[in-house]
């Protein structure tokens, strides 16, 4: 059900907050020269996002100069409300409809800034001594691209159980790494599961004195050989938790990769079928909000700054 809170917002206070996270250390020009504090606006088109000419290159800027809000029409509530509705995972559907903007216009915007939030995973390896790691396959064909092969229609496609979900066969492997201690993941959509695509993926993704504990699969059979103990708990047996060093605890297994699977099956559900070209973004987007937990200005500087440099962690 749509709940429209738009008229509820002051434009002002949204004005404020994008200032906030977008200019931390005040505004300033495209060059970054700080605009004082006396300087009058350049021209007051808009009511609230105000344009400034630089004092000293005289190029004319505003809040989202160098941004990809850069040039929008849309309000300061709007912009706050669509990256809310983003973060959180609304469908864009529902973000257009409670905020009574263009599909397709909010599609290319919220596949921009994904982009970046793909482009800017956390590459540094976790911590943690233990960690678990595992794949799920998703179903994510072509979404609004038109289909050409009435031979081959992309259900029955996706519904071919024989062999291992490839991005060819429009079931792409997610592969994911957790921390046991820190409960951070990594996770990455892959075109295979074969030894060569997930391996680097582990070693990029852990530290080398990590004790690793995954599947049976036959992509992790090295694992051992890059100094990292590694554990399997072997599912196609039924198994699936074992007590390895008898000390009544049962550390084989793989149950907190499992429960992120649900949470991100959960997450993809929302959007009804995710075209496999973007799968990536949204998956990074699920990455995100599982480490973060709770949106920070670092988080939204790194969705809406294409050049922004410091990431949060
Ligand atoms: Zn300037």
């Amino acid at each position: 059900m749509l709940f429209p809170i738009t008229d509820l917002l002051d434009e002002q206070e949204c004005y404020n907050y994008l200032l906030h996270v977008l200019h931390p250390n005040g505004l300033c020009c495209q060059l970054g020269h700080p605009l004082p504090q006396d300087q009058a606006p350049h021209d007051r088109s808009r009511s609230t996002i105000l344009k400034y000419k630089c004092r000293i290159c005289s190029r004319v800027f505003n809040l989202f100069t160098r941004t990809v809000w850069s040039g929008t029409r849309y309000s300061c509530v709007q912009v706050v409300l669509i990256m809310r509705g983003f973060v959180q995972g609304h469908s864009t559907n529902q973000v257009a409809g409670e905020l009574d903007l263009d599909y397709s216009n909010l599609l290319r915007r919220r596949h921009q800034i994904q982009q970046l939030g793909l482009e800017r995973q956390p590459k540094k390896p976790l911590l943690d001594q233990e960690t678990e790691a595992d794949e799920m396959f998703q179903n994510a064909g072509e979404k609004g691209t038109p289909h050409q092969d009435k031979t081959d229609p992309p259900r029955r496609r996706a519904s071919k159980r024989k062999g291992k979900g490839t991005m060819d066969n429009d079931r792409p492997p997610v592969m994911g790494i957790v921390g046991r201690t820190t409960g951070q993941v990594r996770l990455h959509v892959c075109d295979n599961t074969r030894q060569v695509t997930i391996e680097p993926k582990v070693e990029t993704g852990t530290i080398a004195t990590t004790n690793m504990y995954t599947d049976e699969s036959s992509a992790y059979a090295h694992i051992a050989k890059t100094g990292r103990g590694h554990a399997t708990v072997c599912h196609s047996a039924k198994e699936w938790a074992r007590d390895d060093d008898g000390d009544g605890i049962r550390e084989v297994h793989c149950n907190t990769m499992e429960g992120i699977w649900t949470g991100l099956r959960n997450f993809l559900r929302t959007f009804r079928g995710v075209h496999k070209k973007y799968l990536p973004q949204y998956v990074a987007m699920f990455e995100w909000s599982h480490n973060l937990k709770r949106v920070n200005s670092e988080f939204l500087r790194t969705l809406i700054i294409p050049h922004f440099t410091c990431f949060p962690t």
